[in-house]
C-alpha cells in the first residue's frame, strides 16, 4: 500500500475522506459521504478524485501505459444508476438530488426509514463511492481485454473495489460500516433466482431484464458485494490487477 493514500473514516456509513499528501502535508482531502444536497460539481469532484487514486494504484501495478486514457466523469440520471461506458471512455453517475421520483422511492423502501439523510447516504456512499471504484473496475476489464461472463464482471468488480478501498487507510473500518447497511438493505429484497436454477447461470441468461429492475439488479449487487467484503482477506489489490490483466 502507497503510504501518501489515506482512507480515514467518520462516523457515518463509508463515510471516509481520501487524504493525498504531499511532502508529508495533506494536500487534498475527500470526503465519500456527499450530503444529501451535494452538486453535481460535488459528486463528479468526488468521483475524480477516486478515478485518480484507482488510476495512479494501477500504474503502480502495471505500469503508467496500461494506466493511461482515464475515464472520464459524467454526473447524469439513468436507469443504470452507475456504469462505465468504454466507447464513450467515461463513467456516468447518478444524483440524489435530481433522482426520479421512483427510484427515490425504489431507496426509501431499502431503509424503511422516514430519515431522509439516512437514505441520501446509503445512495451517495454507494453510488457517488464506491462504485466508482466498481466502474473503474470495469474500465479495468477493459483496457486489459479480460473476457468474462456478466455474473463474473460483476462480481471481480465489486471483489477490486473492496480490495482497493481496504488498503487505505481507515478503508477496513469503512467497508465494515458499508456491509452493515447494505446487509439491512437487502432484507428488503427478494432473491429473484428460481430455487432450481444456479445464481451465476440465471444472472447470466436473465442479465438484460434484471438490469431494468432495480429491485431484482439490487438484490444481486447488494449480494455480490456483501460477499466481496466478507472474502477481503483472500485478495489484495496487485495481485487481483495482475491476475486480471495476467502480468
Ligand atoms: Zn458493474
Amino acid at each position: 500500500m502507497p503510504s501518501k493514500w489515506k482512507l480515514l473514516p467518520k462516523a457515518c456509513v463509508v463515510c471516509i475522506a481520501v487524504l493525498a499528501a504531499s511532502a508529508g502535508v495533506l494536500a487534498d482531502s475527500l470526503d465519500l459521504c456527499l450530503p444529501a444536497d451535494a452538486t453535481t460539481v460535488d459528486v463528479q469532484t468526488t468521483a475524480e478524485r477516486i478515478v485518480l487514486v484507482f488510476v495512479s494504484r494501477t500504474a503502480e501495478v502495471l505500469g503508467a501505459t496500461l494506466a493511461s486514457d482515464v475515464p472520464s466523469v459524467a454526473v447524469r440520471n439513468t436507469p443504470n444508476l452507475a456504469y462505465f461506458d468504454h466507447r464513450e471512455g467515461e463513467i456516468v453517475l447518478a444524483h440524489w438530488g435530481t433522482l426520479e421520483e421512483p427510484l427515490r422511492m425504489f431507496f426509501v423502501s431499502l431503509t424503511a426509514s422516514d430519515d431522509l439523510e439516512q437514505t441520501s447516504r446509503l445512495f451517495t456512499s454507494l453510488f457517488n463511492g464506491f462504485l466508482v471504484a466498481h466502474e473503474m473496475a470495469h474500465w479495468l476489464q477493459h483496457r486489459c481485454d479480460a473476457e468474462m461472463d456478466r455474473y463474473t464482471s460483476e462480481s471481480m468488480a465489486n471483489d477490486l473495489a473492496v480490495v482497493f478501498f481496504v488498503e487505505l487507510e481507515g478503508g477496513e473500518e469503512a467497508l465494515v460500516a458499508l456491509r452493515e447497511t447494505i446487509a439491512q438493505a437487502i432484507e428488503h429484497l427478494v432473491d429473484p433466482t428460481p430455487s432450481e436454477e444456479d445464481a451465476a447461470v440465471y444472472f447470466n441468461a436473465h442479465y438484460a431484464e434484471l438490469a431494468r429492475d432495480p429491485y431484482q439488479y439490487g438484490y444481486f449487487q447488494f449480494r455480490f458485494i456483501i460477499e466481496s467484503i466478507d472474502q477481503r482477506d483472500r485478495f489484495d489489490f496487485e495481485k487481483s490487477v495482475r491476475s486480471l490483466c495476467r502480468f
